[in-house]
């Protein structure tokens, strides 16, 4: 079958001829409908180096965040699991006997270090092929949902409503403000989660007017890059700074620009992964004001995801890409050239 493989640390996937993978006990094999291309994948090629965190030992097929329809059940999988049906794949496998894996936060599992892999297309075979295996408990059904324009639910929708979940008790009440810095793949579902979650004003930045368009379109209060930006922001919350920031970018630049932005009792969420770093001291961080990181989310979580998709709630915006263009998929995330998320379609409905 045609499949993207990283085959080494810092080397440009390539798209290639890999075996069908046989799906193990409790697994199905998945006919994959759609397989989104996430900016982590770009570190995980072109960045990271054989060791560092968030490292994952190549060769693997890529591909995180897939939706597709159940081919063959595995040895022990039950027959509840419709064969032929669509179903999103939570992405992060933890050991599945610890505590964190009980809650369905594979994420955080206890035992993360002693796994040989982080997730399907992080350390093992992925969806941005003709075929995957998947745990049978992280499918989530699509129903009649398109699972192609379903695919980016399971990292783009999943990780911005964790950390979105995560910071309700700051946005709950009349208002407030969220900001939400960085509008690509996960930033525009962002935007219109917290919509769809809260009453909160949502500011919203990119370096890009056209991606500023959109997060308008989606009901967000834009503002530009530049020497005032923080400024701008914090005049939008009549000078009080926002209840809740998001960083989809994690570059030092942009944590600084949230952590200026923050109001006293703020949280600040850092979910992208460019490594960014951020000064604390008592005196420079606005008072009982949070920084965190969340990675992901739970397979529960999802479950609630699918079920906004179904009610209308959120809507990703998806540029299919054939098989035979996977690679020009990533080429122009990586130049910027994507607005919402590029999904690879391996196969026809
Ligand atoms: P993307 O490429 O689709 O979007 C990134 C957006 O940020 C683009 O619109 C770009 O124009 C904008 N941007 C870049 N630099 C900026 C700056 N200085 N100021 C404002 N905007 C800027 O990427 P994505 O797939 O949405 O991923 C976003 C980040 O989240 C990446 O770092 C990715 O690795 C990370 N990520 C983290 C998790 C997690 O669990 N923590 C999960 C998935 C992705
Ligand atoms: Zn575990």
């Amino acid at each position: 079958m045609r499949a993207v493989v990283f085959e080494n640390y810092e080397r440009f996937p390539s798209l290639t001829d890999a075996p069908e993978p046989r799906p193990g006990p409790g697994e199905v094999l998945l006919r994959v409908a759609g397989a989104g291309a996430c900016h982590s994948d770009v570190s995980v090629y072109r960045h990271f180096k054989e060791g560092s965190p968030g490292a994952q030992r190549p060769p693997f097929v890529l591909g995180h965040e897939n939706a597709g329809w159940v081919e063959e059940l595995g040895e022990g999988v039950s027959d509840r699991v419709e064969v032929g049906a669509a179903h999103l794949v939570y992405g992060p496998i933890g050991c599945g006997h610890c505590r964190m894996c009980a809650r369905g936060r594979d994420t955080y599992c206890e035992n993360a270090a002693t796994m040989p892999y982080l997730a399907v297309g992080l350390g093992r075979d992925g969806g941005m092929a003709e075929y995957m295996t998947v745990p049978a408990h992280h499918l989530v059904p699509l129903g009649d949902a398109d699972p192609v324009d379903a695919a980016p639910l399971a990292d783009a929708g999943l990780t911005p409503y964790h950390a979105i979940k995560q910071a309700l008790p700051h946005l709950a009440g009349g208002g407030r403000h969220a900001l939400v810095i960085g509008l690509g793949g996960l930033g525009q579902i962002g935007v219109q989660i917290l919509g769809a979650l809260t009453g909160a004003t949502v500011i919203a930045t990119d370096v890009k007017p056209e991606a500023r368009a959109r997060a308008e379109r989606n009901g967000a209060v834009t503002v530009g890059g530049g020497d005032r930006q923080v400024e701008e922001i914090r005049e939008i919350t009549g000078g009080r700074g926002v209840d809740a920031a998001f960083d989809f970018v994690g570059i030092t630049p942009t944590i600084a620009a949230a952590a200026g932005a923050m109001a006293q009792g703020g949280r600040l969420s850092v979910v992208g992964i460019a490594g960014g770093t951020h000064e604390f001291s008592f005196f420079t961080n606005p008072y009982e004001s949070y920084v965190t990181n969340t990675y992901w989310g739970t397979v529960g979580e999802l479950w609630e995801v699918v079920d906004m998709y179904r009610a209308g709630r959120i809507r990703p915006e998806v540029e299919r890409f054939a098989m035979e263009d996977a690679l020009e998929a990533y080429r122009r995330l990586e130049a910027g050239e994507i607005s919402g998320r590029a999904v690879v379609v391996p196969n026809e409905a």
